[in-house]
């Protein structure tokens, strides 16, 4: 699984069956060898045709022309809206429900992904588009990209595969469907469930996701450690300390264990740790603080992920700063539709419901 980058990728196998696809009205070359029926594409295709709507495909373009203005699809996506935000959309779809859909567009993401095995297993998945509705436009749309689902992951895996498909990268696309993939395993159990992406990741979905951690603990530390009950509208915080006068709290650092932050943000500790090593905010804790923290909170575990760690927020912000980091998440609580819609005691309880990360 990865989510796919051209400026970090090697070029693309010459071995490729499909050299270029056409989607809708754009034209843009594959990456790697997908699993086309050879029938229906043969070994040496320049162009594929491929609807932007359903993903059914076709080597001829006047068969293409002639089922764009037939296609089921054309006017409303496969499934349920379970988010709509700011014109960007996610729908849910099954795919024992929608086997050909999911198979044709597994097809079709194999072509920008260089490892990825499940194409016709999809009954076990759930897949979630990324559609763009122009408002000016609102009956036209486009799926920028998806992510893939197992309905039942025994390692607790909240994602399977995730692509923006290549004309819609650089956007940060990727860390909004990833941030709908976190924030929908928070809320499918109510103890709220510890998850992460399959591995192993590739090492472009290494440096995505690391990138998409580190924000999301710098998001949930700076936002939801330590606030004193005065009101913060999210993304309203300027990225600037409190001044000390204003806060009744004046301590500069938080003593945490690697335990609670991702108990806190849905994370896997290892993911935890990976993120903040790549912040660099923390501090490790003398052995006599440590104890007395320890003994504080009744801790009795050991190892790397009851270990206290010190985390001063300057450090978040000046990290923050650097990166350009946005404070609002761009995963929206209100955006979310349906079953997933948040109500007050979701809310309440969600720790991190304004400051998670996407
Ligand atoms: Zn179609």
């Amino acid at each position: 699984m990865a989510p796919s980058d051209p400026a970090s990728r090697a070029e693309p196998p010459t071995d490729r069956n499909v050299k270029h696809v056409v989607l809708g009205d754009l034209l843009f070359p594959t990456w790697y060898q997908s699993i086309y029926p050879e029938d229906l594409v043969s070994k040496d295709t320049d162009r594929l045709y491929v609807c932007r709507w359903c993903f059914r495909y076709s080597c001829d373009s006047h068969a293409y022309a002639q089922h764009t203005r037939l296609c089921q699809h054309r006017t409303t996506p496969p499934g349920t809206k379970v988010y709509d935000h700011g014109g960007y959309s996610v729908w849910e779809l099954d795919g024992e429900c929608h086997k050909l859909y999911a198979q044709n567009l597994s097809l079709f993401a194999k072509l920008f992904l260089d490892h990825k095995s499940v194409f016709f297993d999809v009954v076990s998945f759930l897949y979630y588009l990324l559609v763009f509705t122009d408002p000016k436009d609102p009956d036209n749309y486009y799926v920028l990209g998806f992510f893939s689902k197992e309905k039942l992951s025994w390692d607790a895996n909240n994602l399977a595969c995730i692509l923006v498909f290549p004309p819609y990268q650089r956007k940060q696309l990727g860390k909004l469907l990833m941030g709908v993939s976190y924030k929908i395993s928070s809320w499918e159990r109510d103890s709220g469930l510890i998850g992460g992406p399959e591995r192993p990741l590739s090492e472009m979905g290494r440096r995505s996701y690391t990138r998409f951690w580190e924000e999301r603990i710098a998001r949930y530390l700076l936002l939801q450690v330590g606030k004193t009950g005065e009101a913060e509208a999210p993304g309203s915080v300027p990225l600037k300390p409190k001044s000390p006068k204003n806060s009744k709290r004046k301590q500069t650092h938080e003593l945490m264990t690697v335990q609670d932050i991702g108990l806190a943000t849905g994370m896997l500790t290892e993911d935890v740790i990976t993120a903040l090593k790549g912040l660099g905010v923390v501090e490790p804790v003398t052995p006599a603080m440590r104890r007395k923290t320890r003994d504080s909170a009744g801790e009795t575990g050991s190892g790397e992920e009851t270990a206290t760690v010190r985390i001063r927020k300057s450090k978040i912000l000046e990290w923050a700063e650097s990166h350009h980091m946005a404070l609002q998440d761009p995963v929206r609580n209100e955006g979310f539709l349906g079953k997933w819609a948040p109500s007050a005691s979701v809310e309440e309880s969600d720790v991190d419901s304004d400051s998670e990360d996407g």
